[in-house]
């Protein structure tokens, strides 16, 4: 791997500015590195390598004409293949949509080609960023930039694995119910997941409309700093978007944790935490204690709930956003039916994967009228103490901290016979969806079978400056590892 790869995009956005390498090089750089790794890695669904070089000679001659607008301009990254690229497939890495090319462009595509972003290509997720491990996808299972023989987390594996293995600078993910966090402390990268409403859905396929939203995954704190402010912004194609005029980020980074007080609810620490990952964690909180943070003990005593309230939850949205998926309007359609009803039926079994299936029966169920009162009815009720809990929780303390996972990143195949072990991963992630918070995974060390750690730091709605802050002074005084 060439030593650029390791620059944020602060250095290399120098070196472009500088013009002492052009963005038509480092595409060029990037489409090789995925050459050359793809084979082992499979992060990449697509790779776009015309349009990318044209999109890099346009961001050329914006730096030539030194009209440049944004840090991002002419820098190579990668997008999860649930946002609509407007004449790029995007497949949801499913059957049903493998041959689907959108027409548009998500709003954040519109604002990073706004920037002059460079899009290498789209990346590998689970079948409509349903699990945790990247393995539900219909093409390929993408391996940890770490260990080969494990998952790099899901459902936004591509999106964390394609910047583990050094192919890009940064990339998008989505996050429904940690789907940008996990996968990034499986590969020891940092992820973003925003608050719900900082940053447009449009032309974001639909999982979980109440809970999903995209986020940057990258390499240091700063880089998604820098991502998430070109992303976020009110969009009145998502009536739930929020104005965000002030969206500034990046500034003030260096300003330290000194008299922030910061919340450690014990809950999270509990006995099924892998006791490699606690002492990580709590070495990174020991470690902001020493640069003036005050620490609380606090309790989030709703965290039993917050898994099962979760997924039924999610899977009610989803069963409802994929009924569009009839063989009609869109996707997939079989060969071979006798009658309408016939051919919605064999569409849907031919088009969709298990745990999509699973997602969509599990939702239908809830919804029925027999039992509606009983899950989906008190799944909401529980969704309401979660939030008042940690908008309680927020009268104490400034931020919080937690794992981001309870274990490292598992073996390829490991849990894929059994979706509860799988849905655990989720435990500590699903309940900052639930209240609709912002939180980031950082890096915060190694377990002995040297597979990356991560710190889940959550923070107030709309106050992603607090948690990018605590990261980026917990990076500073972190060392390598
Ligand atoms: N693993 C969770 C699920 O399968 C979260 C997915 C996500 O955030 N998209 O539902």
């Amino acid at each position: 791997m060439s030593d650029l790869f390791q620059c944020s995009v602060r250095e290399i956005s120098e070196k472009l500015k500088k013009k002492e390498i052009s963005s038509v090089e480092l595409t060029q750089k990037s489409l090789e590195q995925i050459h050359k790794t793809e084979p082992q890695a499979e992060a990449f669904l697509t790779v776009c390598e015309e349009q990318a070089l044209a999109q890099a000679k346009k961001a050329d001659e914006v730096l030539a004409a030194g009209t440049a607008q944004s840090i991002l301009t002419g820098i190579p990254m990668a997008v999860k293949d649930n946002i609509c690229t407007k004449g790029i497939r995007t497949t949801c890495a499913s059957r049903m949509l493998e041959h689907f090319i959108p027409p548009y462009d998500a709003a954040v595509m519109e604002k990073l080609n706004g920037a002059n972003a460079v899009m290498v290509g789209k990346v590998n997720l689970d079948e409509f960023a349903m699990g945790s491990s990247t393995e539900n996808s219909y093409f390929k299972k993408t391996k940890n930039p770490h260990d080969l023989t494990r998952v790099p987390g899901g459902s936004s594996g591509g999106s964390a694995a394609s910047v583990g293995f050094h192919e890009v600078f940064y990339s998008l993910g989505s996050d429904t119910g940690g789907s940008i966090r996990q996968p990034a402390a499986y590969c020891g990268v940092v992820g973003l997941k925003p608050t719900y409403g900082l940053v447009s859905r449009y032309g974001l396929v639909a999982f979980a409309s109440s809970l999903d939203q995209i986020g940057p995954l990258a390499n240091n704190v700063e880089d998604c700093a820098f991502v998430l402010e070109t992303i976020a912004g009110k969009d009145p194609r998502d009536a739930t978007s929020v104005d965000s005029r002030k969206a500034d980020f990046s500034s003030g980074l260096g300003k330290g944790v000194k008299g922030l007080r910061i919340g450690i609810p014990k809950e999270y620490f509990g006995s099924s935490l892998n006791p490699e990952i606690k002492e990580k964690v709590l070495n990174a909180v020991k470690a902001l204690e020493k640069e003036g943070a005050e620490i609380v003990d606090i309790s989030l005593k709703e965290l039993d709930y917050a898994l099962p309230a979760y997924y039924i939850i999610s899977s009610a949205e989803a069963s409802s956003n994929l009924a569009r998926y009839d063989g009609v309007k869109y996707g997939y359609r079989a060969q071979e039916f006798d009658s309408l009803i016939d051919m919605y039926r064999k569409s849907r079994t031919e088009g969709f994967g298990d745990e999509v299936k699973r997602r969509i029966m599990l939702g239908t169920y809830v919804l029925s009228s027999g039992y509606y009162d009983a899950y989906y009815k008190k799944a909401q009720q529980v969704r309401t103490l979660i939030q008042q809990s940690f908008v309680s929780r927020f009268e104490q303390v400034d931020a919080i901290i937690t794992p981001t996972v309870p274990n490292e990143a598992f073996r390829i195949g490991e849990k894929t016979d059994n979706p509860t072990q799988m849905y655990l991963e989720d435990i500590y992630t699903v309940s900052i969806n639930i209240a609709g918070l912002p939180a980031m995974s950082v890096p915060c060390g190694k377990t002995s079978s040297n597979m990356p750690v991560g710190m889940q730091i959550i923070g107030k709605h709309f106050d992603e400056k607090t948690i990018l802050n605590v990261g980026y002074t917990y990076e500073q005084i972190r060392g390598t590892f």
